[in-house]
């Protein structure tokens, strides 16, 4: 069974790497989707969210059963077009759930042949979102625990402006 994780991923995080490896196990492929959204101001180019993201996953037990593409359009279809049956997403507060519910409800009604899958935060990421590690960052505070190595030293430059 194939899964897509969509999300903006500006930064990808700790938080989202460890949903990508439990997803990993779960399924027997995992698209790691990078979806155009023209509501969203990125940091990071499309290009370089997508080279940090497989910089992370080359590391990953299943990290040959793992991609990253960029989508647009509708998830759902995006989805469907990829043969991914299942669209796996993270929580970390009810604020998500309010959030991830009505998404997942709106992908329901455009195709109920495709399952939204809703894992659980980690504990210790539940605090961390791509928004946090770019306002610590700009104000060049420590975000090694917050960003998987690989990609420490691009991010953390990137967000002090050098
Ligand atoms: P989006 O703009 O689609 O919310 P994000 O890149 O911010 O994209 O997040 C993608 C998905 O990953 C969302 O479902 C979000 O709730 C989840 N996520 C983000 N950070 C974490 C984290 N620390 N732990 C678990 N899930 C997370």
């Amino acid at each position: 069974m194939k899964a897509c994780y969509p999300g903006t991923f500006d930064p990808i995080t700790k938080g989202h790497l460890d949903i990508i490896e439990r997803a990993s196990r779960m399924f027997d492929e995992v698209v790691i989707l990078i979806m155009r959204n023209p509501n969203k101001k990125c940091l990071f180019s499309e290009a370089e969210r997508r080279q940090m993201i497989a910089d992370c996953v080359a590391s990953l037990p299943n990290a040959d059963r793992i991609s990253v593409e960029i989508g647009s359009g509708l998830t759902v279809e995006y989805a469907k077009s990829i043969g991914a049956s299942a669209i796996v997403r993270g929580i970390r507060a009810v604020s998500d759930y309010e959030y991830e519910l009505l998404q997942a409800t709106a992908n329901m009604y455009l195709n109920d042949r495709i399952e939204t899958m809703l894992l659980i935060a980690r504990p210790e990421y539940s605090f961390l979102s791509s928004s946090v590690v770019k306002e610590i960052g700009v104000n060049r505070g420590d975000i090694s625990g917050m960003v998987p190595p690989e990609i420490l030293e691009k991010v953390s430059s990137q967000l002090a402006g050098n």
